[in-house]
């Protein structure tokens, strides 16, 4: 089974790097791009598609998610945009929400998030666990994801949980708890900020999981400075996650550990905090991944494209920059060559938009452009 997409305006193949081709068709076949190049030298296919004159980008790669939770936490939103302390429990109200939903009401609300995302052109998802901390939760949550995308995290370090002891939870994430998740997991993760877990700590849980072969990401440098972003490079993570406070040695470190930086927009934007600044880790030859961080706290968009627009206008990247730090800087992030780029051999993960350019997805925020979408060479959008 084959599919030519023919009369692409631009198509944007990222490779290699910034590929472009005008007057343009791809192919798709069993799944993956067999061939991309000037619309009048494609190849027949089973099935052909106009693009009518539009630009065909690479799915995007969303990097960072927390899509597996129960529960409700709009009106602490709404409190925090009205300025009014707002007294309820943040994540322990989703945690003790997740705990007490079945099996099938998480899986059928992860359903919905995932079908969101692709409808937005999110092709290759990342997700999280981190609101169930109880081994038996976070095991559940990480085996949920795992029906969804091969890209699972386990976060049992996200938070003490609620009522237990610092010494003792971080020795179950890194003891019992890995050892019920790790088979669900590709990637380990910790929330290393002040008030979540510290150095020290955030050092037992990236080595106990690379221990058992996960491969280490962070959340760092969030809310504040702190040491989140060294430990990352020092342990050869993939990613270090907001990087929105770093120190001169912290852009360094990035720069010559190879770890991606992905910057998580959405987040400042639902929280009123400041950007992290994009230019300075460009400048520095830090790669750049930009992500949504879905989760129903301090972010529940799931839209690349808005998250795109937003690292244009309030990071000031170029939307050039920004496309890429969606789907290349994704792939990179997730140490994926597969994805994230429509070279010859990649996954077949394709979006139509409905735009002659994709710099409209910067231009044009909040208006939905997104007129097809192809995972595996399948239209799912
Ligand atoms: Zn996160």
């Amino acid at each position: 089974m084959s599919t030519v997409i023919g009369n692409i305006g631009m198509l944007v193949t990222h490779h290699p790097e910034l590929g472009t081709i005008s007057d343009a068709a791809l192919v798709l076949e069993n799944g993956v791009v067999a061939w991309a190049g000037p619309a009048a030298a494609a190849p027949a296919a089973d099935t052909a598609v106009d693009a009518a004159g539009r630009a065909v980008v690479p799915g995007f790669v969303d990097s960072h998610n927390h899509l597996v939770f129960a529960g409700d936490r709009s009106a602490e939103f709404a409190a925090r945009m009205a300025g009014t302390p707002y007294a309820a429990g943040g994540i322990r109200t989703t945690v003790a929400a997740t705990r007490a939903a079945t099996d099938d009401e998480l899986r059928d609300r992860l359903a919905t998030l995932v079908a969101q995302a692709h409808r937005q052109g999110s092709t290759t998802l990342e997700i999280k666990s981190g609101y169930g901390l109880s081994v038996r939760d976070e095991a559940r949550s990480l085996r949920l994801a795992a029906e969804v995308t091969e890209e699972t995290t386990y976060l049992g370090a996200h938070v003490v949980a609620p009522g237990a002891d610092p010494t003792e939870y971080l020795a179950l994430v890194c003891g019992e708890m890995l050892a019920e998740c790790a088979p669900h997991a590709r990637w380990i993760d910790v929330f290393c900020e002040r008030g979540a877990f510290d150095g020290d700590a955030a050092r037992a849980v990236l080595t106990a999981g690379a221990a058992r072969g996960l491969i280490p990401r962070v959340h760092a440098n969030q809310l504040g400075p702190g040491p989140g972003v060294q430990l990352a490079a020092e342990f050869g993570a993939a990613s270090a996650d907001h990087c929105t406070y770093l120190s001169d040695a912290d852009v360094d470190a990035l720069a010559s550990s190879g770890t991606v930086a992905t910057l998580l927009p959405g987040v400042e934007f639902s929280t009123r905090s400041p950007y992290p600044d994009a230019r300075r880790l460009l400048a520095a030859g830090v790669t750049v991944a930009v992500a949504t961080d879905c989760n129903p706290g301090s972010c529940f968009t799931s839209s690349i494209p808005f998250c795109l627009a937003l690292a244009v206008r309030e990071m000031r990247m170029t939307p050039d920059e920004a496309l890429w730090a969606v789907t290349r800087g994704g792939a990179a992030a997730l140490r994926r060559t597969d994805v994230g780029h429509l070279g010859v051999g990649a996954r077949a993960d394709v979006v139509l938009l409905d735009a002659p350019d994709p710099v409209y997805l910067a231009y044009r925020p909040g208006v939905p452009l997104i007129a097809a979408v192809w995972k595996n060479g399948h239209r799912i959008g």
